[in-house]
């Protein structure tokens, strides 16, 4: 029943921001970018990973730079020093067990293998290892932000009680192999254009009749 509302709800989506295509991203690039994701917007982490980038083309070079450099480079996403900080840390820890500053390994690994490495990692949270997982390898991983956790559980997908962990559990259970990265993108965009937190704009919605949140609220009037 839920694994049918998902599939309605995933059409629903791509009928209006269409099939997304992922750019592809080797795992060690998106790890460091998705760190500086954390607490700013796609605009600037993408401008800090992108000064970032050049001024150290090798992460070899980045983790012998001093922090108060790296810092600079990246001002633009915020957190400075604490983002600096754990990418350190992410690739002191990928070098002592490696070898090298490189995470094209974790390619040969499953998912619950590859999952476990990236968690291992200072600084990476389940959704930073989910984004590595299902952008760069491939590998069948929901991640859950706040627009997938606010506009999955409005929809009525996911239990209005649940943990970020269960919610990822359920989406993974519910979620057609084929359209993790379909349902996680637009969710986001749903999220951000109509669905927001706050004052959701229900009336430009075309996913209001099947809206465990929406029907609840007209129900009251
Ligand atoms: S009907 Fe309203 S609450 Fe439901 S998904 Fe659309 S905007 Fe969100």
């Amino acid at each position: 029943m839920i694994q049918e509302k998902a599939e309605i709800i995933i059409e629903l989506l791509e009928g209006l921001y269409g099939q997304p295509v992922a750019k592809h991203m080797n795992p060690l690039d998106l790890l460091v970018c998705t760190i500086l994701s954390q607490n700013t917007t796609d605009v600037n982490s993408i401008r800090a990973f992108n000064r970032l980038k050049e001024a150290y083309p090798y992460y070899e070079a980045l983790l012998y730079a001093p922090n108060h450099e790296i810092c600079e480079k990246i001002r633009v996403g915020g957190l400075g020093e604490i983002k600096t900080h754990r990418i350190k840390e992410a690739l002191k820890k990928v070098k002592k067990d490696f070898g090298s500053i490189d995470l094209e390994s974790l390619r040969s690994k499953d998912k619950d293998s590859a999952k476990e490495y990236l968690l291992s990692l200072p600084g990476v949270g389940p959704k930073t290892a989910s984004v590595v997982m299902l952008f760069s390898l491939q590998l069948l991983a929901m991640p859950v932000d706040t627009h997938v956790y606010r506009v999955s559980r409005r929809l009525g997908i996911i239990p209005d009680k649940s943990s970020i962990k269960v919610a990822q559990e359920i989406l993974e259970r519910i979620t057609p192999p084929s359209k993790y990265l379909s349902l996680h993108i637009n969710l986001i965009r749903h999220g951000r254009k109509i669905c927001r937190a706050r004052n959701p704009l229900h009336n430009q919605c075309n996913l209001q009749d099947i809206c465990d949140y929406y029907r609840g609220a007209t129900s009251l009037k």
